[in-house]
């Protein structure tokens, strides 16, 4: 069989898969076979025929997950200089306080002048870890420890940073209540005064296919427009993230690579694939 014969046979073939409504098993095993018959007309060796088909095989896995991890839509970006406000949702936990610490330490290397600000009045702790962080970094911050309304402490401290002409400002919300349902009104609340350029989603990388439901819950309760990923130095592979990205039509923007303020990085799709599938 002549070269162009050849790639004739092989092109029709892809047409064929490009053109089928459903990619199935049966669909692409077959294609791969009628792709196999034509290289052994052609004298290639059945070894390189296999080496191929498996290569292939592993190709069209590694780019369907890449797709599956880019929802198709681009997501807000704050811009250095006008002011955006940005809130950070998920339950307790998952790496929302330390991501939002990461996440303004990270522009303001670039120049940027973030803000922090903490409505959580459910937990002291909470209140304390993120002005702990803060102070460490030198990003201003604002919270109440004696306050017991968030939506106040919210718009209070979103107020105050716009004033002072800060460009980033993160607002951390609460992960726990006592009961998920007051939650979630609570998120819906935060949102709706603060009135956020962008909703973080966080999750810990661990949590596997529960992030379906949780990412889900979150996404009714306020527009979810991105996703950071935490603890990808652990054992877990982040599988629980294409629920996440599925759940909530939205692209994942940084990891978490451990707990330091500067082990945070931008997502780059490929070696996450690499490392799911690995
Ligand atoms: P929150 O309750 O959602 O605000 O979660 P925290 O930010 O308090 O994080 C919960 C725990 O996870 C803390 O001990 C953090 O230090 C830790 N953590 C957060 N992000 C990472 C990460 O990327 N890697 C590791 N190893 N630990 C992390």
């Amino acid at each position: 069989m002549v070269l162009a014969e050849l790639g004739g046979s092989i092109s029709r073939v892809i047409q064929r898969m490009s053109n089928a409504t459903i990619i199935n098993d049966n669909v692409f095993d077959e294609c791969l076979n009628e792709i196999a018959r034509a290289l052994i007309q052609a004298d290639v060796g059945i070894d390189l025929i296999r080496h191929m088909q498996a290569n292939i095989r592993n190709i069209a896995i590694f780019d369907e997950l890449c797709k599956m991890l880019n929802p198709g839509k681009p997501s807000f970006t704050p811009k250095r200089g006008k002011t955006s406000v940005v809130i950070i949702v998920n339950l307790q936990g998952s790496g929302k306080t330390t991501s939002c610490t990461k996440y303004a330490h990270y522009h303001q290397k670039k120049g940027w002048k973030p803000a922090l600000v903490c409505p959580d009045t459910f937990r002291a702790g909470a209140f304390d870890q993120l002005k702990q962080n803060a102070a460490k970094t030198k990003i201003p911050f604002y919270g109440r420890s004696m306050e017991s309304d968030p939506v106040k402490v919210a718009v209070e401290g979103v107020e105050m940073f716009k004033k002072e002409n800060c460009d980033l400002i993160i607002v951390d919300t609460s992960g726990r209540h006592k009961q998920q349902a007051a939650l979630f009104e609570e998120m819906r609340q935060v949102s709706e005064a603060t009135k956020p350029d962008l909703v973080i989603f966080v999750m810990d990388s661990s949590i596997g296919q529960a992030a379906f439901d949780q990412a889900q819950a979150f996404k009714q309760s306020v527009a979810v427009g991105v996703v950071i990923v935490t603890k990808m130095d652990g054992h877990a592979k982040g599988g629980g993230t294409l629920s996440a990205v599925a759940a909530t039509k939205s692209p994942i923007i940084f990891i978490g690579t451990r707990e330091h303020m500067d082990e945070f990085e931008v997502f780059d799709v490929k070696p996450f694939v690499s490392r799911l599938l690995g």
